[in-house]
């Protein structure tokens, strides 16, 4: 991850920038944490766990300079002192996540969203939006161009988390014009890699855990219908780069090569040495027939553009896959609960005080029994997303 845009990342005060990474517990959210911690500063991670895990967080809880404050966003956002940058990440994401939980979605998009711009607000920070192709619908337009408006079902299956985004980009802007907060929207396209979860149905994990452990590969419909398939660290990249420009966007963040998902069952299958079946199941009710994003924009103006090719990332992340499933699992110590901190390390300037209505911990590592301290960075190769 260490390139010149992570070089470029100092949107913050003369001792470092100090960001708030809203889902920082989820899988794109948790790498982003550890770019950030990378290129130095300060993290604070807001997330209520919904679908996120302390596991992804094992590489951050370990740096001193890394918070994690267990906040829902739809409640209210609380972090004390100065905040340079805000990333809102915190929403489900998966079809089944999204569906299970369509309240909780409709609330992290709107009243999450608000909270996460008024935080930017009282800060005169950079605020960053992780909206979503989906955005777009089932499109008629191919490539998609941020300037199309989409085809969207209000009321359908995704609409919770279609309308919620639409709703994100909207109230954003509207901080944006009418506030003069500094916003900018990133729109993301499927993204895949390490720390993905495999119980949340999105087609890499359920495709890759089927096929390692020889089950049939679950094909929905014909397995005409496209994706364009994103590497985690290529999409990190671009969030970085738009937080450090002043660019509004909206920017698509993808990249633009587009498979179906036969073929991806496929590659996957080849790329593990499987001999699973494919089998076909139903097409879900208003599945995108095809997605493919333009990213002419992001490359003109952020100077980003996707460098991992699909075999490398999918190989990458199988190899993690294999790694995790095969690994018995190291424990994460004990985490300290409310208030003060076990192991006597200072408290962090984001930490919350323990008579705050919401409910707010900060939790961190305590370092003691079942690990040392040094293994709780991850050393394992294959969670690298480099
Ligand atoms: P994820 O489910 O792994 O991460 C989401 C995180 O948000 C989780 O840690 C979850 O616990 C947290 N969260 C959810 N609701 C919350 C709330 N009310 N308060 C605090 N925390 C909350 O999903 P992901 O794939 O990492 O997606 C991250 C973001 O990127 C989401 O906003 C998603 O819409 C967007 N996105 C992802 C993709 C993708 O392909 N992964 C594509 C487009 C957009
Ligand atoms: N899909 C599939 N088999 C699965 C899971 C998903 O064929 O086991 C299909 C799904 O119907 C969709 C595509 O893969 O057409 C991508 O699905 P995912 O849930 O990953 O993302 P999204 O639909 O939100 O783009």
């Amino acid at each position: 991850m260490a390139d010149d845009v992570l070089r470029r990342v100092p949107f913050g005060g003369s001792d470092g920038p100090r960001t708030v990474v809203t889902g920082g517990a989820g899988f794109i959210g948790s790498w982003l944490c550890d770019a950030l911690l990378e290129a130095g500063g300060e993290v604070i991670c807001i997330d209520n766990l919904l679908t996120g895990s302390l596991e992804n967080l094992r590489t951050a809880l370990s740096s001193p300079n890394f918070r994690l404050l267990e906040q829902d966003v739809s409640d209210r956002v609380v972090v004390r002192g100065r905040v340079d940058c805000v990333f809102h990440l915190a929403s489900p994401a998966s079809p089944i996540h999204y569906q299970r939980h369509g309240i909780a979605t409709l609330r992290a998009g709107s009243a999450g969203t608000i909270n996460a711009l008024e935080l930017a607000q009282r800060n005169d920070a950079r605020f960053v939006l992780a909206s979503t192709s989906e955005i777009y619908g089932d499109p008629s337009q191919h490539p998609q161009t941020e300037s199309y408006w989409g085809h969207v079902n209000p009321i359908g299956p995704r609409s919770v988390y279609d309308e919620a985004k639409r709703f994100a980009e909207a109230v954003t802007m509207a901080y944006r014009n009418a506030e003069g907060v500094d916003t900018g929207i990133a729109r993301i396209f499927n993204t895949y890699g390490p720390r993905m979860s495999t119980d949340d149905g999105r087609v890499i994990p359920a495709f890759i855990g089927q096929c390692l452990s020889n089950q049939p590969l679950t094909v929905a419909g014909d397995g005409e219908q496209t994706r364009s398939l994103c590497y985690v660290s290529d999409t990190v990249r671009g969030l970085l780069a738009l937080a450090a420009s002043s660019e509004a966007g909206p920017f698509n963040l993808g990249n633009p090569d587009e498979v179906t998902m036969l073929e991806l069952a496929w590659r996957i299958r080849a790329l593990t040495g499987s001999e699973s079946e494919i089998v076909h199941v139903p097409l879900p009710q208003d599945d995108p027939r095809r997605r493919c994003p333009d990213i002419t924009l992001a490359g003109d103006r952020l100077r980003w553009a996707p460098t991992v090719s699909s075999e490398d990332g999918l190989g990458r992340t199988i190899d993690w896959f294999r790694r995790r499933d095969g690994r018995a699992r190291r424990p994460l110590s004990a985490l300290g609960a409310q208030g003060g901190h076990p192991n006597g390390r200072p408290r962090g300037r984001g930490a919350t005080g323990s008579g705050d209505r919401v409910r707010a911990r900060e939790l961190a590592l305590t370092g003691t029994t079942e690990a040392p301290a040094s293994s709780m960075r991850i050393p394992d190769q294959a969670e690298d997303p480099r």
